[in-house]
């Protein structure tokens, strides 16, 4: 027997008592050393093992041990993975499960029916917005967090953009949640510029994660715009719309990193009438004065619209009229467009996906995932992912439910 050591690159490894918890941001697991040590024994022969700091384990074997550990650990992680930040249970959707990447609005791709196709890599979000359309951020607002395999992910998204005529394809990264929180999210981008069809990458976040190094490494990958969304430009005005404790220099640093890059910038605040009225003119002045380059608008004004399923601030809404005379008058003011169409961005109707099921349709669903809602479940049918609810029985089982929603690809159906 020899002495081995085993260094982790990119997981941390904490030893608590009995338990061992793997660290891969934003993601942890936890397993009792004895459960690894009985893999180890089952598979080589091992006498001791030895958590010597964050990244190395030295262990006394017959045979070198990495592999079977490095295997474990991920096994761990793909059966019992906790998201840090959200502190939500997180599943790990990879080919293996034999889920469709389309049908959900919570991960995957979405196609609705022009030259941009979304993708969805995770849920879960560091921010939590007083007017988040989704209530994400950290806590149990919603049950639990996906994450997809990036290469699956890829592999899948191939086949939409030859679908779609493998040209002049925007790749647009977005997600209930936070997209930057994504471990692999300069390998998504870099996968998403070699495939052939792909025009445009661009990515919606709300910068809290960016830095110089991400940033460069993001544009190395290619990716071409960032959709940042800042409310404020004020550390009090963040924390009451955010609630998060980013600093207004941070967000400025930010936005003049991006700058400097070859990334093009596109600035989206969300206008909460009555809580940012000034900021948003702070936010269009202080953007003007770096004079960003760009081939397309640098602003993205948001109008606050109330969801069923989302925060709803105490704020009067804007009706369209008046948001976009607002807009208008801004736009005048500052010499700069404020009002958009999708055709600013080049976006244009394209081929989409066939419907697989009818409106008030009756079919039969197998679930697959549990959801993010109580009695919601994520089920496979006809190839799509379909977002089931009132269903309360266990996964694995055939399901008879009436389609509720068909648009854009995404089905929600109700159990019967
Ligand atoms: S940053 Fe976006 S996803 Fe996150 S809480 Fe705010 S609105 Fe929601």
């Amino acid at each position: 027997m020899r002495k081995y050591e085993v260094i982790l690159k990119n997981t941390m490894i904490r030893k608590e008592g009995n338990e061992i918890i793997a660290i891969f941001p934003p993601f942890f697991t936890k397993f009792r050393e004895e459960e690894l040590i009985g893999f180890l024994r089952k598979n080589i022969n091992v006498e001791d093992i030895n958590f010597e700091n964050t990244h190395k384990i030295i262990v006394k074997a017959d045979k070198n041990p990495k592999d079977f550990i490095l295997y474990f650990i991920d096994a761990m992680f793909k059966s019992r993975m906790m998201n840090i930040i959200t502190k939500r249970e997180a599943i790990y959707i990879d080919e293996t499960l034999e889920l469709p990447l389309i049908g959900s609005h919570y991960f995957g791709l979405i196609d609705r029916g022009t030259n941009l196709i979304q993708i969805r890599p995770i849920t879960g979000c560091n921010m939590r917005c007083i007017y988040c359309s989704v209530s994400e951020g950290p806590g149990f607002e919603r049950l639990r967090d996906y994450v997809v395999d990036y290469e699956y992910l890829l592999k899948e998204y191939d086949k939409l953009v030859d679908f779609k005529g493998r040209k002049n394809i925007e790749a647009h990264i977005d997600g209930q949640g936070e997209p930057t929180l994504y471990p692999w999210i300069v390998d998504l981008v870099q996968g998403l510029s070699d495939i052939e069809g792909t025009e445009i990458i661009s990515m919606q976040t709300n910068g809290y994660r960016l830095n110089d190094k991400l940033i460069e490494d993001l544009e190395a990958a290619g990716l071409t715009r960032i959709n940042l969304s800042v409310d404020s430009l004020r550390d009090e005005k963040i924390r009451l719309i955010n609630r998060t404790p980013v600093s207004a220099s941070r967000i400025k640093k930010i936005i003049e990193a991006i700058v400097s890059s070859k990334i093009r910038l596109l600035v989206a605040p969300l206008w909460l009438p009555g809580i940012n009225d000034e900021d948003i003119v702070e936010i269009i002045e202080y953007v003007l004065s770096l004079k960003p380059k760009s081939e397309w608008p640098i602003f993205g004004i948001q109008k606050y619209i109330p969801y069923a399923m989302g925060r709803k601030p105490k704020v009067n809404v804007m009706s369209f009229f008046e948001f976009y005379q607002k807009l208008r008058e801004l736009e005048q003011k500052y010499n700069v467009k404020l009002v958009l169409s999708p055709k600013d961005f080049g976006i244009h109707k394209r081929r989409s996906l066939p419907k697989v099921f009818e409106l008030y349709e009756v079919t039969k669903i197998k679930t697959v995932l549990p959801g993010r809602f109580s009695g919601e479940v994520i089920g496979v049918a006809k190839g799509r992912m379909v977002e089931i609810t009132e269903y309360y029985g266990s996964l694995g089982k055939v399901v008879k439910a009436k389609i509720l929603r068909n648009k854009d690809n995404i089905y929600v159906a109700r159990a019967l």
